[in-house]
């Protein structure tokens, strides 16, 4: 056997374009928040004091930890941080997911969860969403390795409101771990956080890379029962002790310190998201009910690819994904106002409308 042959070869997640444009550009291609972090992120990088990044920062991320425990009423111990929600995904999907049982997943959902899957080498099957691409939750109610569902998903930006959607997935579910991935949660509704109390197979997770204006600054977090964040830290222990650098921690604590702010600038975004749906809808689009900073939508006579181009010529980036079933949608982010009067004046010449 060659040392080619003993290599592991996967097919990588890919990631929207990070575009290197001179100039004026749009970026509506990975759901990144139009303003910028809490007023106190910028104060807190002032005050930092580069000695301390001479010693190692805390193994549980703590204090940011804590900081996450007391603004979601529950204990640091049933809280686990890392490296944007990805990396927190995929400690869960190591540590959980880890029988001969297949883990289920949506058919259409986010595309790392298959990534991690065939990493990890973890049995999956994809569950088709139903026609207007909402969840049957009776599909899952079956024997099953774990199962994960993001709420609001991606890309669709369907939102599951019934409260009763994940109590039945839970309780039909006892013997495998149900993972909420809620990074979208905050532009939506209710998260299903309180379920961790009852439920102790349910782990829920969340992201400051959207609601928190912070992509850049990598940092995600998990809630669930102290038993389930316990098996989460030997593994993370057992891969990378260090992940949350020590500037993280801190900005991270100021990022999540200001709900005043927090309250407006997503209350902006989802107010701008609300006349986008009626603008596009005006432009001849069809686009999903949205419970997210972006919206899923394809137009009536023109194709996507065509669109995409077209946009990219204008420096106006949006997501497409070249994949079964929604190889005619597009993923539009929400930006500012101004952005989404571009677009909508771009789209308007494309479309002829
Ligand atoms: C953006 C996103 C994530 C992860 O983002 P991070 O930047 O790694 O926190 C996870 N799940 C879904 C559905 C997402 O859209």
């Amino acid at each position: 056997m060659s040392f080619e042959d003993k290599i592991r070869k996967v097919v990588p997640y890919v990631p929207g374009e990070q575009p290197k444009v001179e100039g004026r550009m749009i970026k509506l291609n990975t759901n990144e928040f139009p303003y910028p972090p809490a007023p106190g992120v910028r104060e807190a990088l002032k005050n930092l004091d580069p000695d301390l990044f001479r010693l190692y920062p805390d193994v549980y991320g703590d204090p940011l930890r804590e900081k996450i425990a007391e603004y979601y009423g529950v204990d640091p111990d049933e809280v686990f941080v890392g490296v944007g929600s990805d990396d927190v995904l995929s400690v869960a999907f190591m540590t959980f997911f880890n029988s001969s049982l297949p883990v289920l997943f949506p058919d259409i959902t986010y595309s790392f969860y298959d990534v991690w899957a065939s990493v990890y080498r973890i049995p999956y099957e994809l569950v088709p969403l139903k026609e207007d691409f909402t969840i049957n939750r009776e599909d899952y109610y079956r024997e099953n390795g774990g199962i994960v569902i993001a709420n609001p998903n991606a890309p669709t930006g369907i939102f599951e409101k019934d409260p009763s959607f994940f109590e039945d997935i839970l309780s039909n579910n006892s013997d495998s771990v149900v993972i909420a991935d809620e990074a979208y949660i905050d532009f939506a509704g209710a998260s299903v956080l309180p379920l961790t109390k009852k439920y102790r197979n349910l782990l829920v997770v969340q992201t400051f890379s959207k609601s928190r204006a912070s992509a850049g600054l990598r940092i995600g977090f998990a809630i669930g029962d102290r038993e389930l964040i316990r098996n989460m830290n030997n593994v993370k222990f057992s891969i990378n002790s260090y992940t949350m650098s020590r500037a993280a921690i801190i900005l991270g604590i100021a990022a999540l310190s200001d709900r005043e702010y927090f309250k407006f600038s997503v209350s902006k975004v989802i107010e701008t998201r609300e006349k986008t749906v009626k603008e596009l809808s005006g432009l001849g689009f069809n686009v999903l009910p949205s419970g997210a900073n972006f919206v899923f939508c394809s137009h009536k006579e023109k194709k996507a690819t065509d669109i995409f181009n077209r946009l990219k010529e204008k420096n106006i980036f949006v997501r497409y994904f070249n994949k079964p079933r929604i190889d005619d949608h597009l993923r539009i982010t929400i930006g500012t106002p101004d952005q989404m009067d571009h677009l909508i004046r771009e789209l308007s010449i494309i479309t002829g409308e």
